[in-house]
């Protein structure tokens, strides 16, 4: 009997795992993770945190689905692919023997090499040992600081603050998250944090974490050589792919694991999926690297179907990720980069509140190609829509309140936007 050996039950690893029942149902398939026995919703970590959510309630599935489905969950870290052997190591002592395995292990948050970095009450917000370790570092915490942008980093701010203690963020760009954000939607976000109290240091690098003598940290000195008190320091700077376990070994890596478009790797037993896979494609410079959940899912699906030998391949879609930032949503879809291109135009919409807006992207010819909406809901297949079929961004502009969830808000302003947006492309 062939068996399917999966390293991760994130939602790349456990979306394969279930594929691939479906499709082989004579196979012995194993899903082998360190962080849990069961899988649950990774972006659910911090309603756990603040209480709003049991960690019980973020289990996708019923524990019985494994037992069900046939599906083995190992609950072990793996130290080791021996790839000639097709064998795995695990933490806990034994081997696992595969004949085909799929890496799924995720993301792990970058560190930089500051001093300090790895002192007590130092640490990163990624999986349910990190919040574990907050919950034990909160008991002597009053003051903290968070370094780096981003959604995780004002995740963290927010679940700080919520139990009381001061958060000061140290942001390296001129604004929030500004590498990434257009100008508007990045003084937006900044001033929804001021405004929740927390002391936002816009243009501060991290330099040092200050030891208090017994290994934790009590304090950071940033790059303008201010000493700021803190007895926590979280470090927000983004991830990066985790691939620890192919690093000399003859599985090929970039960035992430590089995979072709079946997700297949460049050893024949070897496929991965998710945030560890770097995707090449033929005629496109730049690698694939995607690390959201909607994108995972994706991913798991067509890594399960390539492992059971169906003829399959990865389209990455148009672009969408939506977030929260504090009570503020984000949506963003297709290509809105954070300054225009050559040629292409901005349209920006926003309220006297200060607190929602909405920007239309098109390119130089006129064609709609992306939009970011700020505390407004717009609807996926409507917005998805308009850019798969090349809409010009004055089609978009007359039918922008069929994308609008609510309709109260679509009355009082979608003629007020829409002017906005024609005086702009005027
Ligand atoms: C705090 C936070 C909030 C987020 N919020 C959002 C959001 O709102 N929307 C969104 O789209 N995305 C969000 N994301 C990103 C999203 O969670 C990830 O893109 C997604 O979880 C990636 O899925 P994955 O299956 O590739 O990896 P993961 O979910 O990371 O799963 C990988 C698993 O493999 C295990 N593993 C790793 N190495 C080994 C090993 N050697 N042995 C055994 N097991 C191993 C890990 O412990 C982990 O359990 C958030 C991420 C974080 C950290």
């Amino acid at each position: 009997m062939c068996h399917a050996a999966i390293i991760g039950n994130g939602i790349a690893g456990i979306t394969a795992a279930r594929r691939l029942r479906a499709l082989r149902p004579d196979w012995r398939i194993s899903v082998i993770s360190g962080e849990s026995r069961y899988h649950y919703s990774r972006p659910a970590l911090m309603y756990i945190f603040m209480g709003h959510m049991r960690y019980a309630d973020t289990k996708p599935f019923e524990d019985r689905v494994w037992a069900d489905e046939r599906i083995e969950l190992v609950r072990d870290w793996v130290t080791e692919i021996d790839v000639a052997a097709s064998r795995l190591r695990l933490h806990a002592g034994g081997t696992l023997a595969y004949d085909k395995l799929l890496i799924a292990t995720g993301s792990q948050s970058n560190r930089f090499g500051w001093p300090g970095q790895d002192l007590r009450r130092v640490q990163g917000l990624y999986d349910l040992i990190d919040l574990h370790t907050l919950t034990e570092n909160m008991r002597d915490t009053r003051r903290s600081v968070i370094v780096g942008g981003g959604l995780i980093g004002v995740e963290l701010a927010e679940m700080l603050h919520s139990r009381g203690v001061h958060v000061t963020m140290l942001i390296r760009e001129t604004d929030y998250w500004r590498n990434v954000l257009p100008a508007e939607e990045s003084a937006m976000v900044s001033r929804l944090i001021r405004h929740e109290g927390f002391d936002l240091r816009l243009e501060t690098r991290l330099a040092e974490i200050l030891d208090d003598g017994t290994g934790a940290a009590w304090a950071v000195v940033t790059d303008r050589g201010e000493r700021i008190e803190a007895q926590l320091v979280g470090l927000t700077v983004g991830v990066s792919p985790n691939i620890d376990l192919v690093r000399d070994t003859a599985i090929k890596a970039g960035r992430g694991v590089l995979v072709d478009e079946s997700l297949r790797t460049n050893v024949d037993n070897i496929w991965a999926a998710g945030d560890c896979a770097e995707i090449v494609r033929p005629h496109v410079e730049r690698n694939l690297l995607q690390q959201v959940w909607y994108t995972g899912k994706a991913q798991g699906r067509v890594a399960g179907e390539a492992m059971a030998g169906v003829e399959t391949r990865y389209e990455p879609g148009i672009w969408y990720n939506s977030a929260k930032f504090l009570d503020l949503e984000y949506q963003t879809y297709g290509d809105v980069r954070p300054n225009p291109r050559d040629g292409e135009r901005h349209l920006w919409w926003e309220h006297a509140d200060g607190r929602k807006g909405v920007r239309l992207v098109c390119d130089s010819a006129g064609v709609f190609i992306g939009l970011n909406t700020m505390g407004v809901r717009y609807r996926h297949e409507v917005c998805e829509g308009w850019i798969r079929d090349r809409r010009s961004i004055d089609d978009v502009v007359a039918q922008l309140p069929q994308a609008n969830f609510d309709s109260e808000f679509s009355r009082r302003y979608e003629s007020e936007i829409a002017a906005t947006m024609r005086e702009q492309t005027r």
